[in-house]
């Protein structure tokens, strides 16, 4: 990987599909997907949740090796810590004062001292594994906006390398994320019985509205931002992930991309650290869209859900009626939106 640790940040809000992009990026050569990192801190640290591959956090030789290369072993990780800075940097209602550019000293060194421990792990996966790219699929927006700051700031000790962060800003269809966030989803990581959260759809859609407002900000402070939407990604993966791992700097021109099929792609095993179930999932796994909310997601729900959204979902091309099954600006798969600062 050279001096630069490259990460290629996918953001969004949850139930947009990023768990499954990751796993299809993770099949690329050179490239190493750490799943939500957001997460690793609580559920694998502190709880020994299962990692990707099946085993519990602490029986992972991948992630092992990477807290040996990072901190000379995750005991020496103080989780409070950790988890007492993330209440206090990494809320979305600070994001407007971090994209504005000013923040005062004493809080400056806390958000450094909280990314530092991403930037710590993104080095440390980079030289375990010599992956040319590595793959964070955290999602959360305000994480990224703190990550932004991280990495303008000088190196700390020479010989460190810098940390190159992309963004993957992936959309999904408000009213299919409503949908999904209105399901139970039970987590088989976690001991007993575990769901994930549920939200109302007018919960979901202010959240949508929220983070994705949040990822079209941060392509305005200076760092890179490749915009897709996943309805284009099922459609035609291919593309997708072509322009994706270019954009990652990686050059996939001559590669098959053997992995993906029509309609399906082969999955192995990760080491995804935390996030949706989906990422235990191997084998043959279907790409198609899943357009259940049209029928699933009552119509007043939906007509709340498209008027609180409407402004986004325009600006992202989703302008068809929701009650219309073939509004041809929402069936046409659009080039991946590029914002670069
Ligand atoms: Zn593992």
């Amino acid at each position: 990987m050279g001096k630069v640790a490259r990460v290629l940040f996918l953001g969004g809000l949850g139930r947009s599909g990023t768990t499954l992009l990751e796993r299809v990026l993770g099949e690329l050569p050179g490239v190493c997907t750490l799943g939500e990192v957001v997460h690793l801190w609580q559920r694998d640290l502190r709880d020994d949740e299962r990692c990707g591959c099946g085993t519990r956090f602490s029986g992972c030789a991948f992630w092992t090796a990477v807290g040996e290369e990072a901190f000379g072993g995750w005991h020496r990780v103080d989780v409070d810590r950790v988890l007492a800075l993330q209440a206090a940097v990494e809320r979305t209602r600070h994001i407007p004062r971090l994209a504005g550019g000013l923040i005062a000293a004493g809080r400056l060194a806390r958000l450094t001292e909280y990314a530092g421990y991403y930037l710590a792990v993104y080095r440390a996966a980079a030289r375990v594994t010599g992956a040319r790219l590595l793959i964070d699929s955290s999602k959360h927006s305000a994480l990224a906006h703190c990550l932004r700051w991280a990495v303008a700031q000088p190196a700390g000790q020479p010989g460190v390398e810098p940390v190159d962060l992309r963004v993957a800003h992936v959309v999904r269809d408000a009213r299919g994320v409503a949908y999904s966030w209105t399901k139970t989803v039970a987590r088989p990581e976690a001991e007993g019985v575990a769901v994930m959260t549920r939200y109302s759809p007018a919960r979901s859609a202010l959240l949508w509205n929220a983070h994705n407002a949040a990822f079209d900000l941060i392509s305005r402070c200076g760092v890179p931002v490749a915009r897709l939407r996943y309805e284009d990604f099922l459609a035609d993966p291919r593309r997708v992930v072509r322009e994706l791992a270019g954009f990652g700097g990686l050059d996939l021109s001559d590669d098959p991309l053997a992995f993906l099929g029509d309609g399906h792609v082969d999955l192995r095993p990760g080491h995804s650290a935390a996030g949706n179930p989906m990422r235990f999932t191997t084998g043959r796994v279907p790409l198609r869209r899943d357009d259940a909310w049209r029928a699933a997601l009552p119509p007043r729900q939906r007509r709340l859900v498209r008027a609180l959204c409407g402004p986004l979902l325009h600006r992202y091309g989703y302008t068809g009626s929701p009650s219309t099954r073939a509004a041809p600006t929402e069936e046409r798969p659009l080039p991946a939106g590029r914002d670069r600062p």
